[in-house]
């Protein structure tokens, strides 16, 4: 059975994480959405949020499932017998701190995990989570960025954030 896992911040999930997911699904026997805790980052959604969106947007994929994770990726592969972590390359921008990350992953398990690269589909590779953040932010449209779903969590997320603001303000 050929397991892998696909790791990312997710924040929030947009068509590109989607294209890679569905694609990568029909590569592997089983692929885990794995959602990063990590609070460096000061994500917009919760771990419990973005998980909650990956498994609404993928529950029609019979061999994905959905967890979370913090810490260590290596660590996390080893603890659920997976040997192979799924990444996407949107440009060349990309390819070099995914190739450092790649190379720390396979020293720091002793070569028990490697990565394996899918480069994203034309139309999605100008996406990235932080342009869909700004987008929502100025009340753009998304249509083409994430699925309606995520459109409107976006905005909830949105209009209370900003909301908040103001009453600071008060
Ligand atoms: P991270 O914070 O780990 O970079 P992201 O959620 O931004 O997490 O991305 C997770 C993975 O999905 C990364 O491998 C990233 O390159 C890939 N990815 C992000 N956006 C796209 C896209 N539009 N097309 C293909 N892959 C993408």
């Amino acid at each position: 059975m050929k397991r892998a896992v696909y790791p990312g911040s997710f924040d929030p999930l947009t068509y590109g994480h989607l294209d890679i997911i569905r694609r990568a699904a029909g590569i592997f026997d089983e692929l885990t959405v794995a959602v990063l805790n990590n609070n460096a980052k000061s994500p917009l959604f919760s771990v419990e949020e973005r998980v909650k969106m990956i498994e609404e947007m993928t529950k029609d994929i019979a061999n994905v499932e959905v967890d979370s994770f913090s810490g260590l990726l290596v660590d996390y592969a080893a603890s659920h017998d997976i040997h192979v972590s799924v990444r996407g390359l949107r440009a060349v921008t990309d390819f070099e701190y995914e190739l450092q990350v790649a190379q720390t992953n396979r020293l720091l398990s002793r070569g028990e995990l490697d990565t394996f690269f899918l480069t994203t589909s034309l139309e999605y590779a100008y996406l990235s989570s932080s342009v869909v953040k700004e987008i929502a932010e100025f009340h753009g449209n998304l249509d083409r960025c994430v699925p309606e779903y995520v459109e409107q969590r976006l905005y909830e997320k949105v209009l209370v954030s900003k909301r908040v603001v103001r009453s600071d303000q008060q």
